[in-house]
This record gives C-alpha cells, structure tokens and sequence, in this order.
C-alpha cells in the first residue's frame, strides 16, 4: 500500500511539474507573450528533456546550440541524433569566428590559463550575437543544481533587454529521470561513462557517485557559471 501510495504521489508530481513547463512554454511559443524567441541547448547530459517538451509544443522553434568547437565528439553526434529524433526543424550552431579564435585563442589553450575569457570568446559573444533579433530565449536551468541557480524565476530578464524563460526551474535529477524513462528519451552517450553534466571536453569531468551533479564542471577552479547565464538580473559576463 505504502509504495503505491508513494509511486501515485512521484506520477502526480511529475504530471504537475511537466504541465506547469508546457504551460509556460505554450504561452511562450504558441501565444508569443514574450516575443521571438529562441531555445538555447548544449545538448547535454539533460537537455533532451527541455528540447523534447519544446518539441511537443512547437518543432519548429529555433534552437540554438553553442558549438565552441571544444566539445566532445559524442556531444555533436547526439546533437544531430536528437535533433532528427525529436524532428526539430530549425537547429542553429553558433561559434566564434575561425578569425576571432586565431585572434584570441590560436593554440587553444586559453581554457588552462583563463577559462572565463576563452567562455566569452567561444561562447557569450557567439551566443550574444546569435540572439540579436530575438526578445527572449529558452533555457533548462533549474534552481537544485546550485546555490547560484537556487532563486531563479519563470521569466527573468537579462541586461541587454532581452527576457530569459526558465521552464525547467522546479525540476530535480528524480524528475528528470523520470522523465527520459516515461518518453523513452535518447540519453548522451557520456552519461553511462559517468559524466552528469557536460559542456566542453577541456573543462568537463567525471563525477564521482554521490557528489554534485555539476561538481565535475571546471572541476579544479572556483568556476561554476559559463558567462551566459543571468545572477542578480545581470548576465554575468566574465572578461579578462
Ligand atoms: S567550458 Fe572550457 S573550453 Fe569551453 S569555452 Fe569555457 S573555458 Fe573554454
């Protein structure tokens, strides 16, 4: 009795928070209250999650993912797999400039010796320019994943006027398992191998079971943000 009672209350809780995410995304998408918009994903160990539940709202939203040209193979592989599974019709790969990397980073190697600056080269300037033209874009933040990310609201916007839509806010690592195993979501290759949140190959690392899920992100440096997500309403934009 106690476990069915316990697996009603898990089903419940997932239908809510999936219906709450559709909700806003539908308002989003489909009744354009915050205007163009686009989906932002690294298509990571996660992402499916935000770009399946875009999906069942609108395939044809522009999704724009940041290529840095520092990613695992495996990441651009999944990248075009989902995107052909979940049939989105508008996926966008952003990078910096071959110029700009020969500028800035030309033995690229700038992630050892300042991470935030090869961020805002190979991906907050990318990512700036990509959105222009756009009033707002969609994210898979959730508030669990750290104490940065703990206060963060539906609609929040950025410094360049621009509105940031969170509809993964409430959602945990149960939820998001649950989730992948209800829709028989394809998983990033690197999650069997132990990776739990993936970004570039340079700055990403296994992690250990048990610990933080982001705890192998730039996992020897006090680093926990990109640069292109919001903290106190401000893009946090990390020059050297
Ligand atoms: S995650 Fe690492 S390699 Fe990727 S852009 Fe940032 S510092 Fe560079």
């Amino acid at each position: 009795m106690l476990h069915r009672v316990e697996t009603l209350a898990e089903q419940t809780s997932l239908e809510w928070i999936e219906q709450s995410s559709l909700t806003l995304l539908k308002q989003v998408l489909v009744d354009g209250i915050a205007g163009n918009t686009a989906l932002v994903s690294s298509f990571g160990a996660e992402s499916a999650v935000l770009l399946h539940l875009a999906s069942r709202v609108d395939r044809s939203v522009p999704v724009l993912f940041v290529d840095t040209r520092m990613m695992f193979q495996e990441t651009l592989d999944y990248q075009r797999k989902l995107a052909d599974y979940l049939r989105l019709s508008d996926v966008r790969t952003v990078s910096a400039s071959s110029t700009q990397i020969r500028r800035e980073d030309v033995f690229g190697r700038l992630h050892l010796k300042d991470p935030d600056a090869c961020c805002d080269l190979r991906k907050t300037r990318p990512l700036e320019d990509a959105l222009e033209g756009f009033d707002s874009w969609i994210n898979g933040r959730k508030r669990h994943q750290s104490s940065d990310r703990a206060n963060i609201r539906p609609i929040e916007a950025d410094e360049n006027g621009r509105l940031k839509i969170n509809p993964l806010l409430h959602w945990d690592r149960e939820d998001i398992e649950a989730y992948f195993k209800l829709h028989a979501l394809p998983r990033h290759p690197l999650v069997a191998d132990g990776f739990t949140s993936i970004g570039c190959a340079p700055c990403t690392a296994r992690v250990k079971s048990g610990a933080d899920v982001r705890s192998g992100r730039w996992a020897d440096s006090e680093k926990t943000e990109c640069g292109i997500h919001v903290v106190n309403n401000k893009i946090v934009r990390q020059v050297a």
